[in-house]
């Protein structure tokens, strides 16, 4: 899609983030506007998901390289958030062009460290880039109210930022997570310690590099690498007012109770088990292309994947047309011409992959099609594969309690539209569904009915573009004030009340008052 823009060619990335250490490439933490090595004896290696090839290591940063980059954060703030809004605006105008100039840069290093293929890589960062084109209009999106409240009596409301901000980011959007947080952070006067995902940092320290080139003065964005010592630090740092979370459950709750119980404001976005339902009107072919896309896109390793169908009524309608489209999907290295699915993230990841789909045929799911055991493609005998796989099953099995977060489809049959609602009610997690119909009461009905915080129609990855915000639901999120657009410049700023009085002097009595005032 980004091709599609003419956009100039990428220009070549420093590589300041890269090292060079005894014990071969490492990379660099980002602090106080320096790339610096770490002097830690922790490493962490990031592994080619095709390969296993040892791409980089990161480091468990240390307690004092943590201080340093919330030292140079606070002190950024002092003079941050004290820049013009117009200022601030600017860095968003520059950010955005810079990210198109270096798009195949950051894609690059998307597909390497994280697998997906190179036009997914490509939309991760475009979908990252618009939320750095919707921070440009912060010149709008920041103006406050006023209301003579009285005679001569105004209050006006400005939002102002919080402090020292964080971003704990996952594996599977190496470049639009981080960039779901640090525009929407910046413009709105804050200062934030990044934390990319271990396992991937590559896209976030290009985007570092590029924040500094669009002119973000020294220690405004930080990036400190690790894994659960530097989130614990990162929920406990006094000087951290706010954190927000994208990831699983696990670590999206602890983080949550950590961070709020230190008194920070926290945003989590966490897993979830997105439902399609296929009504028996539903166009066969758009039905099946976006079924088949969304779920097996990216190895299913999307939040917002479509990891189960509803089919009401019929299944024989459907099912055969799914299969024969899964199947011919090309698993292969990203980087490979026709790719449609890479690897999964690692050979952990792929275990537990296959281990849910065991569990399945162990109770009585029917595997329509199995991707356990496919054959590896050529030049990647190592790699995390696992093809697109179809279960037929019901909601007690644990492939469908679990979210899977790989290439792998459950079917579930329900007899009436109300049944099909009803499954996707009880479900836990809220992130999104999509029914694929012809009839507007149909969708009508599902959309009053349905609980859950993104839905599609005839859509199946129903994400809203970041002028509107994410808005998962119920399981599948922890705190209140959602990412980007409206939201995500709440989630950044409080509100400051100014009230004034004005009078002319002999409008003003020698009498004090002792009563609540009551603004006649
Ligand atoms: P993860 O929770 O393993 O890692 C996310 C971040 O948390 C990383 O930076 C990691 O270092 C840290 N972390 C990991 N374990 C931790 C622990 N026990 N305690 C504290 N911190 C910990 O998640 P992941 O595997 O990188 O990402 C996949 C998950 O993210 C899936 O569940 C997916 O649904 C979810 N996700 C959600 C959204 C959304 O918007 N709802 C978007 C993308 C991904």
């Amino acid at each position: 899609a980004l091709g599609a823009l003419a956009l100039p060619r990428a220009e070549q990335i420093s590589a300041n983030w890269k090292g060079t250490s005894a014990t071969g490439a490492s990379t660099k933490n980002f602090i106080g506007g320096e790339f610096v090595e770490s002097k830690t004896t922790e490493w962490i290696d990031v592994h080619d998901p095709s390969t296993q090839t040892v791409l980089t290591r990161v480091p468990q940063a240390t307690e004092s390289e943590f201080k340093d980059a919330v030292d140079a954060a606070s002190q950024a703030y002092k003079t941050w958030s004290r820049t013009s809004v117009v200022t601030r605006q600017k860095f968003a105008i520059e950010l955005q062009h810079l990210l198109r100039q270096n798009a195949d840069a950051i894609a690059n290093s998307i597909v390497l460290e994280q697998g997906k293929t190179l036009a997914d890589a490509h939309g991760d960062l475009l979908r990252g880039l618009q939320v750095a084109e919707t921070a440009i209009g912060i010149t709008s999106t920041l103006i406050g109210e006023k209301l003579e409240v009285s005679k001569d009596m105004d209050t006006e409301v400005r939002k102002v930022p919080l402090g020292v901000c964080a971003s704990i980011a996952p594996f599977n959007f190496p470049a639009m997570i981080p960039l779901w947080t640090i525009p929407m952070a910046a413009v709105t006067g804050n200062t934030l310690i990044l934390k990319p995902s271990e396992r991937d940092p590559g896209a976030a320290m290009i985007i570092a590099e590029l924040c500094q080139r669009a002119g973000l003065p020294s220690g405004v964005l930080n990036v400190v690498h690790g894994g659960v010592p530097t989130v614990n630090d990162i929920c406990d740092a006094p000087a951290i007012k706010a954190i927000s979370f994208v990831g699983s459950d696990r670590a999206g709750k602890h983080i949550y109770d950590r961070g709020t119980q230190n008194g920070k404001r926290v945003q989590a976005n966490l897993g979830a088990k997105n439902h399609a339902i296929l009504m028996p009107d539903a166009n066969k072919n758009l039905t099946i292309n976006s079924i088949v896309g969304a779920a097996f896109g990216a190895a299913g390793q999307r939040c917002m994947a479509i990891s189960v169908a509803v089919i009401v009524g019929d299944s024989s309608a459907w099912l055969p047309g799914i299969i024969e489209r899964a199947k011919a999907l090309k698993v292969n290295g990203g980087f490979e011409q026709g790719a449609d699915l890479g690897p999964l993230i690692s050979p952990g990841a792929k275990d537990r992959v296959i281990g849910l789909i065991n569990s399945a045929e162990e109770e009585g799911g029917k595997i329509l099609l199995d991707g356990r055991n496919i054959e590896a493609p050529d030049g990647y005998p190592y790699g995390n594969f696992v093809g697109p796989t179809v279960i037929l099953g019901n909601t007690s099995m644990k492939c469908y309690e679990i979210e899977i977060f790989g290439p792998v489809l459950v079917v579930l049959q329900a007899d009436t539209l109300d049944e099909a609602i009803e499954i996707i009610n009880q479900n836990k997690y809220g992130n999104g569904a999509a029914i694929f119909t012809q009839s507007g009461a149909t969708a009508r009905r599902f959309e009053t009915e349905v609980n859950v915080g993104q839905i599609g129609i005839n859509v199946p990855i129903p994400v809203p573009l970041p002028m509107f915000a994410w808005s998962g639901n119920k399981g599948s999120v922890l705190g209140d004030i959602g990412f980007y657009g409206k939201s995500g410049i709440n989630f950044y700023t409080q509100n400051k009340t100014t009230t004034s009085l004005w009078k002319a002097e002999d409008a003003i009595g020698n009498r004090a008052s002792v009563v609540m005032p009551t603004h006649h």
